[in-house]
C-alpha cells in the first residue's frame, strides 16, 4: 500500500535498522524504543489488522519473532501485537512488538507495566 509507512520500510524507501529479511518477513529496530533492543517483526503482505494476515506468513512470523527474541539474549520480554486505536495500535500495518524488559527497576516506560 503506497501511503503504509511499513510498506514503505519494506521496499527501502524509509530507511530502518534491519535484523531479519526473509521473502514474507521483516525484522527492524523501533525508531522510539521502549527499552534498549525494541524490536517489530513485520509481514511483507499489507494487512492492517491480524485478521488480515495469511496463515502462512503467520507461522513464519511467530518464528521469526522467536529468533528476534533469542537474539536480543533477553530473559525477559513482552511480546505484543495490537489491533485497533482502541488498543493502542498506531501503524495500520501488522507488527509484533518485541520489547526486551531491562531489570526490576528501570521498566520498559510510560505506559508498559513495570512488574
Ligand atoms: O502498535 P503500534 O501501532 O502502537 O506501534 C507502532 C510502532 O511503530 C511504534 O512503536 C513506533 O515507534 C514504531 N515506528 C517505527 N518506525 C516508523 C514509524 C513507527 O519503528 N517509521
Amino acid at each position: 500500500m503506497s501511503s503504509c509507512i511499513f510498506c514503505k520500510i519494506i521496499k527501502g524507501e524509509i530507511p530502518s535498522m534491519k535484523l531479519f529479511e526473509s521473502e514474507k518477513t521483516l525484522a527492524f529496530l523501533d525508531i522510539m524504543p521502549l527499552s534498549k533492543g525494541h524490536s517489530l517483526i513485520i509481514p511483507k503482505h499489507h494487512g492492517g489488522r491480524l485478521t488480515d494476515i495469511p496463515d502462512d506468513q503467520l507461522v513464519e512470523i511467530l518464528s521469526v519473532v522467536k529468533r528476534i527474541a533469542t537474539a536480543s539474549g533477553a530473559e525477559n520480554y513482552n511480546i505484543l501485537q495490537n489491533n485497533g486505536r482502541l488498543a493502542h495500535q498506531v501503524v495500520d500495518h501488522v507488527h509484533f512488538h518485541m520489547i526486551p524488559k531491562p531489570n526490576e527497576t528501570e521498566g520498559l516506560g510510560i505506559g508498559w507495566p513495570t512488574s
